[in-house]
Formats: C-alpha cells, sequence, structure tokens
C-alpha cells in the first residue's frame, strides 16, 4: 500500500492517468526512430515528463470503460517525436 496514494482512508493509486501507460507504450516504439538518442535516465526522463506535460490528462477508473479517446495513438508519437528532439538539442547534463 503506497501512503500517498491515500485519500481520507481510501487508496487512489487504481486511479491513475491514463496517458501515463499510454505514452510509456508509444514511447518505446519512437525511440526506435531515434539511434542518436543517447538512452541516459535523466533524458529518458525529461521525455517521458515533456510528453505528458503536452498531452490533456485523461482520467479513468480501473476497470470503467473508457468511450472515447481525444488524444489519438498518432498525436501521442507527434508529441513524443517533439519531446526526444527538444531533449536531444538540450540535454540537462550538456
Ligand atoms: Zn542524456
Amino acid at each position: 500500500m503506497n501512503d500517498k496514494y491515500m485519500l481520507n482512508g481510501f487508496p487512489m493509486e487504481n486511479i491513475r492517468n491514463k496517458n501515463e501507460t499510454r505514452v510509456i507504450k508509444i514511447l518505446k516504439e519512437v525511440f526506435l526512430e531515434f539511434p542518436d538518442f543517447d538512452n541516459c535516465q535523466l533524458c529518458i526522463e525529461d521525455v517521458y515528463a515533456l510528453s505528458l506535460k503536452h498531452l490533456p490528462a485523461i482520467y479513468a477508473q480501473k476497470g470503467s470503460i473508457i468511450l472515447k479517446h481525444d488524444v489519438s495513438d498518432e498525436d501521442i508519437r507527434v508529441i513524443s517525436r517533439y519531446a526526444i528532439n527538444q531533449v536531444m538539442q538540450r540535454p540537462r547534463h550538456g
């Protein structure tokens, strides 16, 4: 049990931002298009954070059915490529 996800005695950890897992799944594919990416932890975290920042949040309760995604997989791919390019041009470790 992760206490950070407890709210008034109830666990909220099953309610997660749907974009989190979608971005991770799509980034695994999109990173293959960038053989020059340095693949260090800092840059990967920056790409992930930057990608999420540019997506509208879609929250879902575990087990609920999402009837409509406002954001398509292709939208996430475009945003992921943008984020990778940004981080490759300006890595925080110089
Ligand atoms: Zn790096």
